[in-house]
């Protein structure tokens, strides 16, 4: 089976330039000017899509989701299957997920148990992260068979003490092993004790509304925490990568770190570009913006656009992981710790950064192309296979209008969650087709891919984060 997408912009984290690709199953064939003339002569493709006035990017990698995550006594309401059929419909073909060690078990039976709720279901393709949540000689020995098996990745946490947290040696003896392994750390960086105190006391005052949620989680407790994440790597002499960095301190940590040379990486998510603190007000409306770190007030977004320009930031992901506002959310009326902590994205991202960051003049689409696909590849193990429009490269393409118009809502969105952060935002830029290896999974607004098509991906080591 041979596809030629003829007629678009070829846009690329390196430039941009007309020409035709042609994909041969599942995989990228050729790439250049007037292929049809090129392939013809007895050898037509089975079948053309035009791109005529239309970008022809690598399609979109969020390396940062969580689909069915047990949370605060539930679960992210989006499955492997809604949720990576979500991702396909706005231009997403790969994400990685999250899977928990729970504390006394193996590392390798949270990662089964991931397996088993992803294998079979996904429309795209998927690999995982593996969420750490004990470090001792077991685990720390796991790691290592982890990495060759393609999990090359792992999180910890300075935040939510009593859940995922990890005290500052154990970090260390983490992050010394992937020195070892050539895996990546990836750091969750908030001071959670203190925060912890800080939201009690908020309660205490009678502030028990969402806005509250935004207000505890002071925003140099995570500057404070990404310093001392990067400074353990620097003592370890590995590489680290900070997700879901929101706050002005924090970048700055991350700047500072850079500068010096060190291999520190980091991600920002589009709610921390696009919404700010006031949305956590209005009531209990504000639970359906409940996140952590929290939304940061206006100061923030201008400085974390820059760093996106800049190169300090790296990546921008979803941390996608819905609940419902009507029976999920609610578990928090009354205090807002008790409220889930995620927003729902996936589905949203690449048309968001188009169009608050491409067509606002934010970023260029090459940048867009940087921050959404390309990096992710680099940095996690995935390149050339993902990440580019290159001879060989797996066949993960979008075809981009970046004129169409839309606007954003719960009542049209394909994300199982009962709101969206966004509602009534138009975007303009849009997916008109998603190839996933080869396989048309979108089309004009069809979902026309099939659940099991997405395989998992046993992913390289970071040899990037440590050459960058
Ligand atoms: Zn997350």
């Amino acid at each position: 089976m041979r596809t030629l997408i003829q007629g678009g912009t070829v846009v690329t984290a390196e430039g941009s330039y007309p020409a035709d690709v042609l994909v041969d199953g599942e995989t990228i064939a050729s790439v250049g000017r007037n292929l049809a003339a090129a392939v013809g002569g007895g050898s037509v493709p089975d079948k053309t899509i035009d791109a005529s006035g239309k970008y022809v990017i690598p399609a979109g990698i969020d390396v940062h989701t969580h689909m069915e995550l047990p949370f605060g006594g539930t679960f992210a309401k989006d499955t492997f299957e809604t949720g990576t059929r979500a991702a396909a419909w706005g231009g997403t073909t790969t994400i990685i997920d999250f899977a928990v060690q729970s504390r006394g078990k193996s590392l390798r039976e949270g990662l089964d148990a991931w397996h088993v709720k992803a294998e079979g279901n996904c429309a795209i393709d998927y690999g995982f992260h593996v969420i750490m949540s004990d470090v001792n000689d077991a685990t720390l020995a796991e790691m290592d068979d982890l990495v060759a098996d393609g999990v090359t990745t792992f999180k910890l946490f300075t935040a939510y003490p009593g859940v995922f947290f990890s005290d500052d040696g154990a970090i260390f003896r983490a992050m010394q092993q992937t020195g070892k392994n050539g895996g990546l750390i990836m750091m969750h960086a908030e001071n959670g004790l203190a925060i912890d105190v800080i939201a009690a006391d908020t309660v205490a005052a009678g502030t028990t509304d969402p806005i509250g949620h935004g207000l505890a989680r002071y925003s140099v407790l995570e500057g404070e925490a990404t310093n001392r994440v990067i400074r353990l790597a620097q003592a370890a002499k590995v590489p680290v990568y900070i997700v879901h960095l929101s706050a002005r301190e924090a970048l700055n940590a991350v700047r500072m770190a850079r500068d010096e040379g060190l291999p520190a990486f980091a991600e920002t998510c589009p709610q921390y570009l696009f919404l700010s603190l006031d949305d956590l007000g209005h009531g209990f409306e504000g639970a359906k913006f409940v996140c952590s770190p929290p939304l940061r007030s206006a100061e923030h977004p201008p400085e974390l656009w820059k760093g996106l320009v800049k190169d300090d930031l790296q990546v921008v992901s979803t941390d996608h992981c819905p609940f419902d506002f009507h029976g999920q959310k609610d578990l928090g009326k009354g205090d807002f710790r008790k409220v889930p902590n995620g927003l729902p994205g996936v589905e949203d991202r690449m048309d968001l950064l188009h169009d608050g960051g491409v067509v606002a003049g934010h970023i260029t689409k090459e940048r867009w192309v940087a921050v959404t696909s390309t990096a992710p590849a680099k940095l996690f193990g995935m390149y050339p296979r993902k990440g580019a429009v290159a001879v060989g490269s797996d066949a993960d393409l979008v075809v981009y209008d970046p004129t169409r118009r839309r606007t954003i809502s719960a009542s049209t969105h394909h994300m199982d969650v009962d709101y969206s952060c966004y509602e009534g935002r138009t975007v303009q830029g849009a997916s008109d087709v998603v190839m996933s290896r080869g396989s048309v999974v979108v089309r004009d607004g069809e979902f026309t891919g099939r659940r099991g098509h997405g395989q998992f991906l046993r992913r390289a080591v970071a040899d990037y984060a440590r050459m960058a």
